[in-house]
């Protein structure tokens, strides 16, 4: 089961949205992860299963994303052992630590 994520950073009204995990029938090849491309510094999801340069893309479950403090109210976001926070991030638009990611709905 997947999920859809909404993205906001606190700091400069940044939105977006994003899927996050696989559905049941394929999580085993796809499970679309949110991440920034280090060259481009764009926000992209991407497929997390499939080999990635880790000098061309860095994934929010990476601590290099991940703010140092976190928000009284920060929550896990979890698809397998992928492990991201709700609050803190690294914003792709300010690059200060304030993107958060909401759940909005559970996909098959
Ligand atoms: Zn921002």
């Amino acid at each position: 089961m997947g999920l859809l994520l909404g993205a906001k950073c606190f700091s400069c009204g940044y939105t977006n949205k994003c899927s996050f995990g696989g559905n049941m029938f394929t999580y085993t090849k796809i499970c679309m992860v949110p991440g920034i491309d280090k060259k481009t510094k764009k926000f992209v999801v991407l497929n997390y299963l499939e080999k990635h340069n880790p000098l061309d893309v860095v994934f929010y479950n990476n601590k290099e994303l991940k703010g140092k403090t976190l928000s009284f109210r920060n929550e896990k976001i979890q698809f397998g052992d992928i492990l991201m926070n709700s609050d803190n991030n690294f914003c792709p638009n300010c690059k200060e630590y304030f993107f958060h990611f909401k759940i909005l709905y559970y996909t098959d």
